[in-house]
């Protein structure tokens, strides 16, 4: 096995995990690399993707010396990065499953392709722990029977927060290429139940609970600091030098992290607050819609059907 770990957070897009990720990358010892499986896309875009640090990706010193460590990693066979990139298509997750059951990897050239990837960050960094965010279950399922240690972290965020965030773009000024554009309603919600699905049912019932842990965003913004601290040592993470200086307050310096949301990049400080902005944003048909097409999900996560002083 390697010498570091991975912590691979799974989980819908929009669902705090760009935020967790700059955290823990605040902790010793541990590389954010935000949704590094966007390595191959983002790396070789134009214009040129920028790297969490403000750097683009091509001039970056980090991933400069990343890049540098393995030919596969500037020069892959294009046939590999299809059958990487096919991971994210929600059609393909229910033959990965099978495929990768009993421990096996389902495309043995795909997890060593990652493989060198998580590698040439552990050396450049000299980190003992990489923050992999890139979300897919699919990718999560092409890293079974890998010769990496991976943590596995769902974390959810409630599908009406989800489907309202989605409803509205985040242009990045700076770099187009790191703009989230919106998603319609009914793509988002397709989205949230094959997500969580996959988690909970090919994901989970394989992993010990060391290995795999279920957090809600809404959880973790009621307890910044104490749920931070929980997922850092779920992954073996070192936490008596962490960002805090109260449970809801914290100094983020940047990260050499891949793509996620580019909402608050470059505020160092930050103030973490539970708040639910759902029950007056999303329109009435669309929260009834998202609630009656999610609920059989919503109370596996604490999840009410109305939100609390709903109309
Ligand atoms: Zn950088």
């Amino acid at each position: 096995m390697s010498d570091y770990r991975v912590l691979f957070i799974v989980g819908p897009g929009r669902s705090g995990s760009t935020l967790i990720g700059e955290i823990l990358g605040q902790y010793p010892h541990v590389a954010n690399g935000g949704e590094l499986l966007l390595w191959w896309l983002a790396s070789r875009s134009t214009p040129a993707r920028r790297c969490g640090c403000g750097d683009s990706l091509t001039t970056c010193e980090f991933w400069t010396a990343v890049s540098a460590q393995h030919p596969s990693l500037t020069s892959p066979d294009p046939q590999v990065i299809d059958e990487l990139y096919r991971a994210r298509s929600v059609r393909h997750w229910p033959r990965l499953w099978w495929k990768s059951r009993g421990g096996r990897q389902a495309k043995p050239e795909v997890t060593e392709l990652i493989t060198h990837l998580y590698d040439a960050i552990a050396t450049v960094s000299e980190a003992s722990v990489i923050v992999d965010s890139s979300k897919s279950p699919g990718y999560r399922l092409l890293l079974s029977g890998s010769t990496v240690h991976v943590r596995t972290l769902h974390l959810q965020r409630d599908p009406r927060s989800v489907v309202n965030s989605w409803r509205h773009e985040k242009i990045d000024a700076l770099s187009p290429g790191d703009s989230l554009f919106a998603i319609h309603p009914l793509r988002s919600i397709f989205e949230w139940c094959a997500q969580t699905l996959a988690a909970q049912r090919f994901i989970a019932p394989r992993l010990s609970a060391d290995d795999f842990l279920t957090l809600t965003y809404e959880e973790f913004t009621k307890a910044p600091r104490g749920r931070s601290n929980q997922i850092a040592t779920f992954a073996e993470i070192e936490t008596s030098t962490n960002p805090f200086h109260d449970e809801n307050h914290a100094s983020i310096h940047p990260t050499h992290n891949i793509a996620g949301n580019p909402d608050r990049r470059g505020d160092i400080e930050r103030e973490i607050l539970a708040k639910e902005t759902w029950p007056r944003e999303l329109p009435v048909r669309w929260t009834f819609v998202t609630t009656a097409l999610c609920a059989a999900f919503l109370p596996r996560f604490g999840y009410r059907f109305k939100a609390r002083g709903a109309r």
